[in-house]
């Protein structure tokens, strides 16, 4: 339960990732939807301005065309009334000479006048020709004012002029007899390069064009003109064909027939003149300077969107990381943690300050506190004090870093019983990011009744089941240690060999219970004189008894030794088979050395002297002390 409880809150986002991904996605879809709309905006209001550039320019050569035809139409209008008051009399025609002469010094932008008489012929003209034999009696202009009475002047189609044989734009008007009959044509001419000169002076870009047409599609000037393109027909073009339709003037977006290029551009249809002019300029100009601007920037905000998408995806995947090893460590967290709660070993971390971080639940089990009331609480506090030294001295080493892992057996304290004995496996935990120890992890089981039984294995394989004394296993142990100490601090050591006298015959009156309880009773008297802590009583072997008496020489063991001896025969155990006494008595042989490290003797040899002096006493009677001299090399006893 617990374990799924901590999957759970760990993944309480779990689409996290996945959200940041969207909107990461969002906010670069947007940096790029608003800059696209940003430019083709800015395109928008670039042609807009181009537009309205145009429409300027429209209106004011419109303005312009119609005025150049005024001026024209102004001197036909004053020629036409002469003409008609003074008749074409050679004399009148002589005087016309005259005023055209005068008047050609001022024409400007009008390129010559001309007189034709009821049949063509020509009368007079501000153009240095003989007269005689020309006759435009052909012309369209002619044909229409022959036809129609009218006063209007009449815009003719371009043609090539007979007298100059350049492009020429002609405004003519008639003129009649008194009598109301036609008498001829007065004609005025421009050059299509007037216009063309004068449109050429406006800056709309290299492709940028002004065009004038009639308003039946005939092309009568272009700025962009090599001479070829005057006078052609131009009516099948959507401008003049779809007229109807349009309004007079406006913007108007074409791919030019004449030289295929996409031109943005504003016409306006003459009010007064059967005229169109169509200002252009070159749509990729217009637009150029926007194209430049906007690929600069556009390439910024790829930039700057590539970036962001970088960096979102390695947040993405950071953010997925670490969901994935979040999950992954609450998983090993819930494994671990049931592995530790589900033991019967108490696990516990420590914190640097020796305080309980964790403590598992069996902590109540093995100590008798429940986990809540450890944690935050010393986590030696209830060490003995005798432990203590060693049990802090390994948790040093740990925090130090001299060793990662300990073991140690101590007592301490438990809730409810007496002092446990304690075994702690010890751990040091360290830092994921940085290595450095952080704590220590204990593994603790309660050992006491494992450690009773240890001390038992460990008393019985030092003493004698019989009488309580140490058996003759320690009692050499003891010696040899002994014996070590002594040649260091130049002491001397002495044993005494005790053997109850007559014995089997004891065995045999009483029986072996008997004898058994002889023997202990002697064991007690040996353990009761046996009065400084050093010195050690010891059972070794049937009822041979031995006596370690360190640091003390001859005349010491001595005074032991009759100690003893009086002390058994102080028994009074019945034995009628030991005479004279008629009580259990023991004869004691003593020995002394004062080993030296140089000293061939050992702790064995002394026991021999010992023991020979207890021969010594048997032989001599029994129930008596032999001491055995200075022990020293005694080769025939060596050699024995
Ligand atoms: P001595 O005065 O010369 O020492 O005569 P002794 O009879 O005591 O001779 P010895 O020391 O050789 O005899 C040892 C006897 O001690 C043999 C055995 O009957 C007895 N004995 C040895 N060990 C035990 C024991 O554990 N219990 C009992 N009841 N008797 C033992
Ligand atoms: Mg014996
Ligand atoms: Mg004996």
């Amino acid at each position: 339960m617990k374990a799924v409880r901590i999957a759970h809150r760990t993944f309480a986002l779990p689409r996290l990732p996945f959200w940041a991904a969207i909107f990461i996605t969002a906010v670069c879809f947007v940096i790029l939807a608003l800059s696209g709309w940003r430019e083709w905006t800015s395109r928008d209001v670039d042609l807009k301005n181009a537009e309205v550039d145009m429409a300027n320019l429209a209106r004011s050569l419109t303005q312009h065309a119609e005025d150049t035809i005024d001026l024209a139409d102004a001197t036909l209008i004053g020629l036409a009334s002469r003409l008609e008051t003074n008749g074409t009399e050679p004399a009148a025609i002589a005087r016309i000479q005259v005023f055209l002469a005068q008047r050609k010094m001022t024409l400007g932008r009008i390129r010559g006048l001309f007189v034709y008489d009821e049949t063509g012929r020509w009368l007079a003209t501000t153009e240095g020709v003989s007269l005689t034999g020309l006759n435009n009696s052909d012309r369209a202009y002619f044909q229409h004012h022959r036809a129609v009475d009218d006063r209007q002047a009449f815009l003719g189609r371009p043609i090539k002029s007979r007298s100059g044989s350049q492009w020429i734009i002609t405004v003519s008007r008639r003129f009649n007899h008194p009598d109301g009959t036609f008498a001829g044509v007065v004609l005025a001419t421009i050059d299509t390069a007037y216009f063309t000169q004068f449109y050429r002076q406006f800056d709309i870009g290299p492709n940028g064009t002004v065009t004038l047409l009639s308003a039946d599609g005939i092309l009568l000037a272009r700025s962009l003109d090599d001479g070829t393109l005057v006078g052609r027909d131009m009516s099948a073009t959507s401008l003049i064909r779809d007229r109807s339709s349009r309004a007079p003037a406006s913007a108007y977006y074409f791919k030019s027939p004449l030289d295929g290029v996409q031109r943005l551009s504003s016409f306006r249809f003459s009010e007064k003149y059967p005229l169109v002019l169509l200002a252009t300029e070159a749509q990729d100009e217009v637009l150029a300077r926007w194209r430049q601007g906007a690929v600069v920037r556009t390439a910024f905000v790829l930039a700057l969107t590539l970036f962001i998408g970088i960096i979102g995806i390695y947040l993405v995947r950071q953010l997925f990381e670490r969901q994935r090893t979040a999950g992954a460590l609450a998983a090993k967290e819930a494994d671990f943690r049931l592995l530790a709660e589900e033991s019967s070993d108490m696990v516990t971390r420590v914190d640097l300050n020796e305080r309980i971080l964790y403590a598992s639940p069996s902590c109540a089990r093995v100590l008798g506190w429940d986990p809540a009331q450890l944690v935050g609480t010393p986590a030696l506090a209830g060490v003995n004090p005798e432990d203590l030294p060693r049990v802090a001295q390994a948790v040093a080493a740990l925090k130090r870093g001299d060793v990662e892992e300990a073991k140690i057996l101590y007592r301490t304290r438990h809730r409810e019983k007496a002092e446990i004995w304690i075994e702690t496996s010890l751990r040091v935990t360290k830092k994921t990011d940085t290595g450095m120890v952080d704590g220590v992890v204990a593994i603790s089981r309660d050992m006491t009744e494992h450690k009773d039984l240890q001390d038992k294995l460990a008393a019985l394989a030092t003493s004698d089941g019989l009488t309580g004394l140490a058996n003759r296993r320690c009692f050499d142990e003891r010696l040899h240690q002994e014996w070590a100490r002594a040649a260091r601090e130049g002491a001397p050591v002495s044993v005494l060999m005790i053997d109850i006298d007559h014995f089997k015959e004891f065995n045999d009156r009483y029986g072996h219970q008997a004898g058994d309880e002889c023997l202990r009773a002697v064991g007690s008297i040996l353990s009761t004189q046996a009065r400084r802590p050093a010195d050690l009583a010891a059972r070794y072997g049937g009822e041979e008894f031995v006596f370690l008496l360190p640091n003390t020489d001859a005349e010491g063991c001595e005074q032991v030794g009759l100690r003893v001896g009086e002390a058994i025969r102080g028994l009074v155990i019945p034995h009628p088979m030991k005479l004279p006494s008629k009580v259990v008595t023991a004869s004691l042989g003593g020995a002394t050395a004062w080993p030296t490290d140089a000293s061939a003797l050992d702790g064995a040899s002394l026991v021999g002297a010992a023991d020979r002096a207890l021969y010594v006493a048997k032989g001599a009677g029994r129930d008596r002390l032999v001491m055995s001299g200075q022990v020293a090399i005694w080769p025939q006893a060596k050699s024995a």
